[in-house]
């Protein structure tokens, strides 16, 4: 098996110099090479400015991932000696690209718990209009402060389990992709790396309630799994198959309904969920685990309606073949009306009907 050469033994425990702790963002002046780039987003800079001295070379406030954009942008950057990715997933995908481009030490310090952008080797870009995994940057560290954590919205904290629980849909999509013929040649279905997928989200299931309430020990659980699947998609030779599959294809389709950006473990949820239906995958214990952990996947949580959500869904097949992406559970079971109603009662019967006049859903820099 290709899958068994590419996989070193205990990759489970690899992953970027992670450092869990507190005032961490104070003391980044102290030791990150002189003059440094920050990279954040407007409305977290406010209150994190006062930690930064006289070596800030320049501020760079995310407001595009889009490469020719960065292109522009770095172009106008000073000499820096350092990048400090300091935000959610876009901040540290900017960061990384900035610190490939000047080929420059990058220092990540995530402010909430969204996405494993952080631990991945790749940012997550756009180019010419379609998404990107470009770029090579290994963090000196990543610095988990828990009180910055713990400042960013509990939803967009909690929304980040949705990156581990979907590796439940993703291992029956890769199985079906055998069982089909339709498995990537360089990809084969590894059953251990699909072990390794399950152990981390056993561990994150058993501490939905540490993560609900954002913990120490939620944030380092959630956190550490995050470590993980960045690392993974890596040593896996860049095959996500046990990572995620129709659930982040429900997420693409989404957006390419709608035109709009989503949090992305909020909508990963919901495609998790989707998948599980599909798949006759225990998509009871999947809603179970999304409600304990505080992720509302109802589609007005997420600033859309049903009519939207339904729509995407039932587009999903035609959109995967239209994107190119691997082979799921959306090739082989079309999402008709009927699946639409029964999700939408299952979830208005564990989350609740939407207010007529609901809470606007968080956005910001923390994404
Ligand atoms: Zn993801």
């Amino acid at each position: 098996m290709i899958g068994a050469v590419a996989t070193p033994a205990g990759s489970a425990d690899a992953g970027f110099r992670t450092v869990f702790g507190r005032d961490l963002v104070a003391e980044l002046p102290n030791f990150v090479h002189r003059p440094y780039v920050v990279v954040t987003m407007a409305d977290l800079w406010p209150g994190l400015e006062h930690h930064f001295d006289r070596h800030l070379a320049a501020v760079h406030e995310v407001t595009t991932i889009d490469v020719g954009a960065l292109d522009e942008s770095i172009g106008r950057l000073p000499d820096f000696g350092a990048v400090v990715g300091l935000g959610g997933g876009r901040a540290a995908d900017v960061a990384k690209f900035f610190a490939w481009r000047r080929g420059r030490p990058l220092f990540q310090v995530p402010t909430s718990m969204t996405t494993n952008a952080a631990f991945a080797h790749r940012a997550a870009l756009r180019h010419e209009g379609r998404e990107v995994a470009l770029a090579w940057a290994i963090p000196e560290a990543v610095y988990v402060d828990v009180d910055v954590i713990r400042g960013a919205p509990p939803p967009l904290n909690r929304s980040g389990v949705g990156d581990v629980l979907c590796h439940h849909t993703a291992h029956v999509d890769w199985k079906l992709a055998r069982d089909a013929g339709r498995e990537e040649r360089r990809w084969p279905y590894d059953e251990r790396l699909v072990a390794q997928a399950r152990e981390q989200l056993d561990l994150v299931v058993a501490g939905l309630d540490d993560i609900h309430d954002i913990t120490d020990a939620g944030i380092h659980l959630l956190m550490s799994a995050h470590r993980w699947g960045g690392a993974a998609f890596h040593d896996a030779g860049w095959n996500a198959r046990h990572l995620d599959g129709v659930d982040h294809a429900f997420l693409y389709c989404l957006e390419n309904q709608t035109g709009r950006s989503f949090i992305h473990g909020q909508a990963v949820g919901l495609g998790t969920y989707l998948g599980a239906v599909l798949q006759d995958n225990q998509p009871e214990v999947v809603l179970g685990w999304l409600h304990r952990a505080g992720v509302d996947i109802r589609p007005e949580a997420m600033g859309v309606d049903w009519e939207a959500a339904g729509t995407a869904m039932q587009r999903l097949a035609w959109y995967v073949r239209h994107a190119d992406y691997p082979y799921t559970i959306a090739d082989a079971r079309p999402v008709t009306a009927d699946v639409v109603d029964g999700i939408r009662d299952r979830i208005t019967a564990t989350f609740g009907a939407w207010p007529a006049e609901g809470p606007a859903a968080p956005r910001g820099g923390f994404v």
